[in-house]
């Protein structure tokens, strides 16, 4: 189920907005300010991102850029009738597409399944059980288990590996994953990724010093070998 981060300040249409598309199967989280859609978005990434431009702490033009420093999340605005400026703005801070206010329900779905296509979003439910030749992952249940035997991985461990597998096959930035995992500010702290990959593959690679699943690109990334 993609899971969208829904930032609306009226409490009717974010409550309106909530119950429509958890009726049509996405997992949602709602918040009524910019702050806690940054806090939210950093610590539990998002699919997808709807945000009403007029909110009363920040700017939604300021919540896209504060995300797109980290991440290339899609980002639908919902924008006032008459404001082609802001509509611009939003865009150009790095918006994918926005709904103009008052807009059908119908509308907004397809702009979203539309976004999350275009951005290839993994079906990746977030009761997925990842096999491997080696371990097994249940991201549900939060189990690991290696050659039967169940491994225990801690909780950031269990949060860098799901940070990881959302981009299966695909090389994910450093910058990127610190981001995700630790939140904004820790771009820069490799080291922090060096050692929580060691423990991981100690954990779960059968040669933890020729890895055949957590790849790591000198100087670009990691990658996630299923
Ligand atoms: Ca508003």
């Amino acid at each position: 189920m993609p899971r969208l981060l829904i930032v609306e300040d009226e409490p009717a249409l974010r409550r309106a907005l909530t119950i429509n598309l958890k009726a049509r199967h996405y997992e949602v989280e709602a918040v009524g300010t910019g702050g806690a859609a940054l806090r939210t978005a950093a610590s539990s990434p998002p699919d997808l991102v709807i945000v009403d431009l007029g909110l009363p702490d920040l700017d939604g033009v300021d919540v896209i850029a504060g995300l797109r420093g980290w991440s290339r999340v899609p980002i639908i605005v919902l924008s006032a009738r008459d404001s082609q400026a802001q509509k611009v703005r939003a865009l150009d801070a790095g918006a994918d597409d926005y709904v103009t206010k008052p807009f059908g329900m119908d509308e907004l779905v397809a702009r979203v399944r539309a976004a999350l296509r275009r951005a290839d979003v993994p079906d990746l439910a977030s009761g997925a059980v990842v096999m491997t030749a080696a371990f097994t992952l249940d991201l549900a249940a939060k189990r690991a288990t290696r050659d039967g035997a169940e491994v225990r991985l801690t909780p950031t461990e269990w949060h860098l590996v799901e940070a990881l597998l959302r981009h299966p096959g695909t090389l994910v930035s450093g910058a990127q994953l610190l981001a995700e995992v630790w939140g904004p500010g820790y771009e820069k702290e490799t080291n922090y990724l060096r050692v929580y990959f060691a423990q991981l593959r100690r954990k779960l690679e059968d040669e933890p010093s020729n890895p055949r699943h957590f790849i790591t690109e000198p100087g670009l990334g990691y990658r996630f070998e299923p």
